[in-house]
């Protein structure tokens, strides 16, 4: 049988939160052997999630990684109490595999999979719409990790998007299982060096990272009707 993929998800209630697991899960039904971590950082569950799962056809576990209040609002790290959730759940529950981390909002061709279930280690792939370079790659040369193309480098070791990297469960566990450290914009890097892995040691994906197979897509916010003074009043008309 295949390696399985354990995608972790963060999510949050929000009213966009069922539309992308809705886009994410049928994304996700493409592939097999896969199992679908949707960790939601609430402080009980929200049920449209949970009957949305309910009929949801990708095997998956749900839990709750709720966040810290100090780690609420602007300039704080978004999805990392979700992601060690998911990550403590993959230390507890997995042997083998392979952990990708799929923020619910991003966009994936499906054929990503297949290369990430390779991952050894660890491995890396571009990432399109990631600052207004328009792309976060790994530059590889014969084969090899020689170094990064990012618009924000910010003496990073590992300047990478969330969507661009995979780790092997097995290698994970042999680093004793770290999690993600609560600082902004190097949740990536923090992580990936507590792997300890050397940067000539990732394993490139995609074609030697010549292909884009996600994207850090975002999603407009609704605004909730009530702040929208600007529109019409106008919610319903009569035949
Ligand atoms: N997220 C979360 N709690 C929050 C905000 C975001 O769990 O309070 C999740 C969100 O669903 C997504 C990930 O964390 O999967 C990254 O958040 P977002 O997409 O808002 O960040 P961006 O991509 O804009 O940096
Ligand atoms: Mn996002």
């Amino acid at each position: 049988s295949r390696t399985i993929i354990y995608v972790i998800t963060p999510t949050y209630r929000r009213p966009e939160q069922v539309a992308e697991l809705t886009r994410l899960s049928q994304t996700l039904m493409l592939v097999p052997d896969l199992h679908w971590l949707v960790v939601e950082d609430a402080v009980s569950p929200t049920r449209r999630v949970l009957s949305f799962l309910d009929s949801c056809s990708v095997p998956h576990t749900y839990l709750l990684g709720t966040a810290s209040r100090r780690y609420k609002g602007a300039n704080k790290p978004r999805g990392v109490s979700n992601r060690n959730a998911g990550l403590k759940w993959v230390k507890v529950h997995a042997k083998d595999g392979v952990i990708y981390f799929a923020d619910d909002d991003n966009t994936y061709d499906y054929r990503i999979f297949d290369e990430i279930r390779m991952t050894r280690q660890v491995s890396m792939f571009p990432v399109g719409l990631v600052t207004r370079l328009g792309v976060s790659t790994p530059i590889v040369s014969s084969g090899k990790l020689v170094g990064f193309y990012d618009g924000w480098i910010a003496g990073r070791r590992f300047p990478v998007d969330m969507a661009g990297f995979a780790v092997n469960v097995q290698f994970y566990l042999k680093r004793n299982a770290p999690l993600m450290p609560y600082s902004v914009g190097f949740e990536e890097d923090g992580f990936l060096k507590a792997l300890r892995i050397k940067p000539e040691e990732i394993e490139p994906l995609a074609e030697n990272c010549t292909k884009i197979l996600v994207w850090h897509t975002r999603t407009v916010k609704t605004q909730p009707a009530v702040k929208m003074p600007d529109t019409d009043k106008v919610t319903k008309t009569n035949l």
